[in-house]
C-alpha cells in the first residue's frame, strides 16, 4: 500500500519491489525528444537521427504496453455470485495473445448476498505474474460472490516484470474504490508524471495508467464529483491511446480516447431461460449481463451478443442499480486514427476490429501481395508462417494459384515470439514452436508468408530451418510494409535500430542478410487503398514515420 502525498489516493497492490520511479525534469531530454519526433523517418535522415531516436525511444519504452481489458456487469436481478468473475477469467483467455506477463480481475463483491441495486461492498483484486490460466486457481474463482468484474491481462517491456505493474489498479479515493484497467499507451504521461510529483505526488508503478488515477484523485472538479466526471476530468489532460475500463461499487465506465487508437467492443449476454426476477418488472426479466472487451473474440468466446463498437471518444456508463446504459462523448473530436496493426498482427484472427473482420483483412492482404511481389517463375507451395501468417497465405494461394500447404509446423505450448520479453527467449523460442515438415518441403520451390517483420532474427531461422530441411528455394513474402518505426500508442515495437527495415532499408541487403532467395513486401499505398482510408482513419506510423501525436517528454 501506500499514500499519495497531495492527491487523497491510496492505492492497493500486492507488496513488491517495484523498478525505481523514473526522474523527471532533465530539460535536454526534451530537445532530443522533439529532433526525432519532429523529423519524419525517411531514408535521408535515417543514418544522422539515431542518437536522438535511440534515446527517446529508450525514454518511452519504460511506458509500453499492449494489453487486454474486460468489463462485466450482471444484471440487478441477480444475487451476487461467481460468474462475473468466471466470465472475467473466460474472456481473459480469450484475449491472451494481447499480453502474457500477468493477468488480474477485481470483482465487486456486495456486502450480504441479496441482489444488490444501490451502492455498497468491495472492490477486491486477485492478480499475479503468468498466464490467465496460472494466475487465478479455480478455488479463488468458486469463492467469489460477485456482481460485476474488471479484467486485464498484461504484456510489458523487458525490465518491468513485476506484480505491482500489473492491472487492474485498485485504489481509494475520496468518494470510494475505483479499479481501473487500461489498454495503450500516454503519449504525454511522463510530463503529466513530473507535474504530479512536483506537488508531492508518489508513484507506485512504472505504468502511465497510475497517471490518470492521480489526476482522477487530483481532479479540479473538486472533492464531491462523481467518478464519471474525475475521470472526465482526467482524461481530458491525457492524450495518446486509452481504450480502458473502470469499476466502482456502482458502475462500470468504458472510455476510448478520441483517435481510437486501440478497440474496445460492447456486448451482451441474455438469459435463453430467464430466472424469475426478484421484482416483478419486465426490465429485470430482461436486463441482460453487459460485457466490455478489447476484441469481440471474447464475446464470442462468451457467447455474448456484440451490440457495436464503443466509438472513438465515448464514455459509456453501465449502472448496476438500473441497468441502465449511458453515452457520452466528453472530449473534442478527432481525426480518427485507428492502428492497422491489430489487422495486421495483433488481433485475434476471429475478431472483427474497427467493424472489419481481420481474417478477411488479412486474406486480402496476401491476394494483394501476391499481385505486388510474385515470384518469377512460380513455385511449388505457398506456405504461411504460422499462425498469424495463415490468412494471408490462403489469400496469396488464392490469388496466384499456388497450392497452399502447412508445410512449417507449431507447437501451441510455447508463447508467441514477438512478444516474450528478451531477445534471449524470442530467439530460443522461435526453434521451440516451429519445425519444418520435411517431406513436404524436401526440392520444393517456397513461397513462405508472414505478417510481418520486425527484427527480422525469426524470419531468418525460419529460411535456414527450411533450407535445412532441405528446400529448394525460399521466397519470403511479408504481408504488411517495412516497419521503420517504434509505436507510441501501446504495441511494443522494439528500438527503431533494432528494426530489419530500419536497419535495411534496401530490400536486397534486407534479402541478403535473411538469406531468402527473393523477399517482397505489401506496399503501404496497396494497404491504404484496400482500406480505402481516403480520410485517414488509420495509424500507419511505424511505417510511414509520421505519427498521429508526438510524444511529449517531461
Ligand atoms: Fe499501430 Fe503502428 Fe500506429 Fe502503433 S504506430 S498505432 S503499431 S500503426
Amino acid at each position: 500500500m501506500f499514500v499519495s502525498a497531495g492527491s487523497r489516493l491510496a492505492v492497493f497492490t500486492a507488496a513488491g519491489s517495484g523498478p525505481p520511479v523514473r526522474s523527471c525534469g532533465r530539460r535536454e531530454r526534451r530537445s532530443v525528444a522533439l529532433s526525432w519526433f519532429v523529423a519524419p523517418c525517411s531514408p535521408a535522415i535515417r543514418s544522422t537521427g539515431g542518437r536522438a531516436g535511440q534515446a527517446t525511444e529508450r525514454l518511452f519504452m519504460g511506458f509500453h504496453e499492449e494489453c487486454g481489458v474486460v468489463g462485466i456487469v450482471a444484471p440487478r436481478h441477480k444475487p451476487p455470485s461467481d460468474v462475473p468473475a468466471r466470465l472475467a477469467y473466460f474472456a481473459l483467455h480469450a484475449l491472451q495473445h494481447r499480453g502474457q506477463e500477468g493477468a488480474g480481475i477485481v470483482l465487486w463483491e456486495p456486502d450480504g448476498s441479496e441482489t444488490i441495486t444501490g451502492d455498497s461492498g468491495r472492490l477486491r483484486e486477485i492478480k499475479g505474474l503468468g498466464l490467465v490460466s496460472e494466475v487465478f486457481s479455480d478455488a479463488q474463482l468458486s469463492a467469489s460472490r460477485a456482481v460485476a468484474a474488471l479484467g486485464h491481462v498484461r504484456y510489458s517491456t523487458a525490465g518491468e516484470k513485476n506484480v505491482r505493474n500489473v492491472q487492474p489498479f485498485t485504489v481509494k479515493m475520496r468518494d470510494g474504490q475505483v479499479a481501473i484497467a487500461h489498454n495503450g499507451n500516454l503519449t504525454n504521461a511522463n510530463a503529466l508524471k513530473c507535474e504530479l510529483e512536483a506537488r508531492g505526488t508518489i508513484f507506485n508503478t512504472s505504468s502511465d495508467t497510475e497517471v490518470i488515477l492521480h489526476l482522477m484523485a487530483q481532479s479540479l472538479q473538486g472533492g464531491y464529483a462523481d467518478t464519471r466526471t474525475r475521470l472526465t476530468d482526467a482524461l481530458s489532460r491525457v492524450d495518446g491511446a486509452f481504450s480502458l475500463c473502470v469499476l466502482t461499487t456502482s458502475q462500470l465506465i468504458a472510455v476510448r480516447d478520441p483517435r481510437g487508437f486501440r478497440p474496445l467492443m460492447l456486448g451482451r449476454l441474455v438469459e435463453r431461460s430467464p430466472m424469475p426476477a426478484v421484482s416483478h418488472t419486465r426490465t429485470d426479466n430482461t436486463s441482460p449481463t453487459w460485457i466490455v472487451a478489447s476484441e469481440s473474440c471474447a464475446l464470442d468466446l462468451l457467447g455474448a451478443e456484440t451490440v457495436r463498437e464503443i466509438e472513438p471518444g465515448e464514455m459509456v456508463v453501465i449502472e448496476r442499480a438500473s441497468g441502465d446504459l449511458h453515452s457520452y462523448f466528453p472530449f473534442p473530436r478527432q481525426q480518427r486514427r485507428a492502428c492497422i496493426f491489430e489487422h495486421i498482427y495483433f488481433s485475434q484472427v476471429t475478431s472483427n476490429v474497427f467493424g472489419r473482420s481481420v481474417y478477411m483483412s488479412r486474406f486480402r492482404f496476401g491476394e494483394l501481395l501476391a499481385k505486388a511481389a510474385p515470384v518469377e517463375g512460380g513455385a511449388d507451395y505457398v506456405i504461411p508462417v504460422p499462425d498469424s501468417g495463415i490468412a494471408a497465405a490462403l489469400g496469396f494461394s488464392t490469388a496466384s494459384g499456388i497450392p497452399f500447404q502447412m508445410g512449417i509446423s507449431r507447437s501451441h505450448y510455447v508463447g508467441r515470439t514477438f512478444i516474450q520479453p528478451t531477445q534471449e527467449i524470442r530467439d530460443a523460442g522461435v526453434m521451440l514452436k516451429l519445425t519444418a515438415v520435411r517431406s513436404l518441403i524436401e526440392g520444393k520451390r517456397l513461397v513462405v508468408v508472414d505478417d510481418s517483420i520486425v527484427r527480422g532474427t525469426t524470419s531468418r531461422k525460419i529460411v535456414h530451418m527450411l533450407r535445412e530441411a532441405g528446400a529448394r528455394e525460399v521466397h519470403l513474402r511479408i504481408a504488411c510494409p517495412p516497419i521503420i518505426g517504434s509505436c507510441y500508442y501501446g504495441v511494443d515495437t522494439p528500438n527503431r535500430e533494432e528494426l530489419l527495415s530500419w536497419r535495411m532499408p534496401d530490400t536486397k541487403q534486407a534479402c541478403d542478410w535473411i538469406g531468402a532467395n527473393s523477399l517482397g513486401f505489401l506496399a503501404l499505398d496497396s494497404l491504404q487503398s484496400f482500406l480505402g482510408d481516403e480520410r485517414g482513419d488509420f495509424c500507419y506510423g511505424c511505417f510511414s514515420g509520421h505519427y498521429p501525436v508526438l510524444p511529449v517528454d517531461a
